[in-house]
């Protein structure tokens, strides 16, 4: 393996667990770096630099911030920056999801009972707790498509959104919270099996990346975390959180190491001694701690 500055490390045994970041799809034509009114949202340097644009007094006071997707991210954010309105700083806050619903991924995933009324239910709290002088400043557009994002002509400010609906919405900021995208690009050319989405795909078994060519598990090479997929039943499955991270990645050194490690749960049986508190993840054949 070779770095960015040249320094070649040989190895026995590798994990890859580069994570993932959040997905532009506008990358295109524009990116956070130069377009100044357009967030993604990943680390805290990002959040540092969505809550300046709305506290900055230079521009426009009260705000119209459209935020592009409306699932976990979309969502918490427009909640967290609705509060900019009691301040006056903050005129209304769009939601546009392509979605039938907010959360939608979340909820419809297995045909769950709470899909038919939890995203309605947390729609109606978010809009009607919004509201500012009577009126909400939360808004959601649910199944809508973006027919085009207007900037100024050196692509530097988003002024509008406009919708495959025709509607047009006025934008002093946009926040594109439109899921994640793995780095998985390092592993490209390394013959290694990918998912639809650029996951690469690990064994389910000892978490080892797949050949891409015969499909077995390559000695040595494991990966962890949000940058992989794997199969679990009929699918392909990726899981995007904190647990899924520590699991897999303890799943994956126990594999390297040599453990017989044979399965991942994320379930969590929690023994309490005291004020101590140690969560067991139970595998196959032995537990291991947290
Ligand atoms: C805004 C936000 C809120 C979230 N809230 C929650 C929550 O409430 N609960 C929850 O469970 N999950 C939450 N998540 C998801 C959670 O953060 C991720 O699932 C978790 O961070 C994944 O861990 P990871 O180690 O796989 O990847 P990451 O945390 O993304 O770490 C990847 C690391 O690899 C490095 N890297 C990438 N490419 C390279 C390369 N080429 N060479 C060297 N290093 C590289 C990166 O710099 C980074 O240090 C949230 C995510 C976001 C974005």
């Amino acid at each position: 393996m070779s770095t960015k500055t040249n320094e070649v490390h040989q190895f026995e045994k590798i994990l890859v667990a580069t994570g993932a970041r959040a997905a532009n799809p506008l990358a295109s034509k524009l990116d956070p770096s130069s377009c100044k009114n357009l967030h993604l949202l990943r680390s805290e340097a990002d959040a540092a630099r969505l809550v300046g644009a709305l506290e900055d007094s230079q521009g426009k006071k009260e705000k119209e911030i459209v935020i592009i997707g409306g699932g976990y991210i979309g969502t918490e954010v427009a909640a967290g920056v609705a509060g900019w309105a009691q301040q006056g700083l903050v005129k209304s806050v769009t939601i546009v999801n392509m979605d039938p619903t907010l959360m939608h991924r979340v909820f419809a995933a297995g045909g769950s009972a709470a899909a038919a009324v939890v995203p309605e239910f947390l729609e109606k709290m978010m809009v009607e707790n919004s509201k500012s002088n009577g009126e909400p400043v939360i808004k959601v557009f649910n199944g809508a498509r973006i027919a085009d994002i207007a900037t100024n002509a050196a692509d530097e400010i988003v002024s509008s959104v406009k919708l495959a609906s025709g509607e047009t919405l006025a934008c002093d900021l946009c926040v594109l919270a439109t899921g994640a995208t793995p780095n998985t690009e390092i592993l490209e050319t390394c013959g290694v099996k990918f998912g639809p989405r650029k996951h690469v795909q690990v064994d389910s078994g000892s978490l080892q990346l797949l050949d891409a060519t015969s499909g077995e598990a390559i000695d040595g090479a494991f990966a962890a975390g949000d940058c992989i997929t794997r199969t679990v039943g009929a699918d392909l499955e990726v899981v995007e959180h904190v647990g899924h991270a520590r699991s897999s990645g303890k799943h994956a050194a126990m594999g390297m190491m040599g453990e017989n490690a044979t399965r991942i749960s994320i379930r969590k049986k929690v023994r309490r001694e005291g004020n101590d508190v140690t969560y067991l993840i139970p595998l196959r054949s032995r537990q291991c701690y947290l």
